[in-house]
């Protein structure tokens, strides 16, 4: 696959051992690689988008890897998969069932078909709540991949990934 990487470098830099899983799997090449920093997250993923539209002769897939991201034995895993939308799952405490469902999707490291964005309306990435705005319904990942999987795309997850990230549940605004 041609893919573009967009590192969300919130705070620093991808972690040394994902940019060496990402050079040996022979995915960071010369001229694919994109850093973003803006906050709050959301933004950044739908400016991390716009790139991603604006470099779309060139790539076919958009992998989104955040800085706190490190891989394990089989992270690669969800390279595999063959579906539309896909991500690695996440090890990170107080979440042990953030990934209960078959499509269950967070971008934390994620790959994603780039022509999906032309057939999902805009905005992209945005957090859902209830009618009141008294609770999260979900968070921006899994608002798009439901988005997505209603316009016929599939969604999928699979291996596992160590995310350095504690306290807060997966994917709270603010992120
Ligand atoms: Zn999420």
């Amino acid at each position: 696959m041609n893919t573009l990487i967009i590192g969300f470098e919130w705070g620093g830099p991808l972690k040394q051992s994902m940019i060496d899983w990402l050079y040996r799997h022979g995915l960071m090449r010369e001229n694919n690689y994109h850093s973003i920093v803006a906050t709050p997250c959301v933004c950044a993923k739908n400016l991390a988008v716009e790139y991603a539209l604006s470099r779309a002769d060139k790539f076919d897939w958009v992998m989104f890897v955040n800085n706190d991201i490190c891989p394990i034995e089989n992270t690669h895993k969800f390279l595999e998969l063959n579906t539309d939308l896909a991500c690695c799952k996440c090890k990170f405490a107080g979440a042990a069932n953030a990934f209960a469902e078959v499509d269950t999707f967070h971008t934390a490291l994620s790959a994603i078909k780039i022509g999906i964005f032309r057939h999902v309306p805009r905005p992209w990435f945005m957090y859902e709540y209830n009618k009141d705005f008294t609770s999260l319904i979900n968070c921006d990942c899994q608002r798009f991949a439901n988005m997505a999987m209603d316009a016929g795309y599939t969604v999928g997850n699979a291996g596992w990934c160590d995310h350095r990230h504690t306290g807060q549940s997966l994917c709270s605004p603010p992120g």
